[in-house]
């Protein structure tokens, strides 16, 4: 017994139990905090789901001073043969792109868009039918635009606040009639001209950059092969985030940006 109080009688000293004490109200306090975060990421991630059982993974929001920041974004798609080849890799390599569909291919491939919002992607509008809007009067560009949002929303996933003009093709005109940020780009490994994986993957990692828009699409098989391999050169250098992370964008925004600053105002 007295062995006993020798090397337990500590216990029942005051200091003792008031520290015990604190210690218990800090750990609940602790618990308290983490328990409020992740009632508010998960606000967040199934923040008004438009389909059953549809939510969306959201990453934290990218620090680019630590890690330069790019955007990969596709265009042209959903293709059914490509596009989830792309998805794939992306998820592989964890990461996130923008992906700008084209509204009439999305008729009986609106899974592939559900996929992308899932996996955490972003998806712009790229037009319903791919015409130059440079070309077409006004209320083409706007119905356009919002029978591509319609087919987009109706597919059970966010309308997009994004838009990349067809071939980049914008004026002022274009700008007045858009009611979304438009969308260029400032890297071009030329996917669409060499249709070669090898020469794609050099030329995505010669020119990436930091806040570089990468202009690829996914409907060449060329563009699937070149992207795993280029993704491990670059990861290591660069994190890959949605273009409105890249740009800080919110829905609203109708600027014009073909880099990290907003170029000028409709
Ligand atoms: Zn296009």
């Amino acid at each position: 017994m007295s062995d006993l109080r020798r090397y337990f009688g500590w216990v029942a000293r005051p200091q003792f139990l008031i520290g015990f004490v604190v210690i218990c109200l800090c750990v609940g306090a602790l618990g308290t905090i983490d328990r409020a975060a992740s009632k508010r990421s998960l606000a967040i991630t199934v923040g008004k789901p438009r389909v059953k059982g549809l939510h969306q993974t959201v990453s934290p929001v990218p620090d680019c001073a630590a890690v330069p920041c790019m955007a990969l974004t596709f265009d042209d798609g959903p293709n059914t043969a490509i596009t989830p080849r792309v998805l794939d890799i992306l998820a592989q390599e964890q990461v996130k792109a923008t992906f700008f569909v084209v509204g009439q291919r999305v008729a009986g491939r609106e899974y592939l868009l559900r996929r992308m919002h899932n996996e955490g992607h972003e998806i712009g509008n790229h037009s319903w039918s791919h015409p130059p809007f440079i070309q077409i009067p006004p209320a083409d560009m706007e119905m356009q635009l919002r029978i591509t949002q319609q087919a987009i929303t109706a597919a059970g996933v966010p309308a997009p606040h994004l838009f990349r003009p067809p071939y980049g093709a914008v004026d002022p005109t274009v700008m007045g009639h858009t009611r979304m940020a438009i969308i260029r780009w400032n890297v071009d490994p030329a996917d669409w001209e060499l249709k070669d994986a090898q020469q794609v993957k050099d030329h995505l990692v010669a020119m990436a950059r930091p806040g570089g828009i990468v202009l690829l699409h996914d409907m060449y098989p060329s563009t699937a092969d070149a992207l795993g391999p280029a993704l491990k050169e670059l990861k290591p250098y660069y994190q890959f985030v949605t273009v409105s992370q890249l740009l800080n964008i919110t829905p609203g925004d109708q600027g014009f940006y073909s880099g990290r600053q907003r170029q000028f105002s409709p």
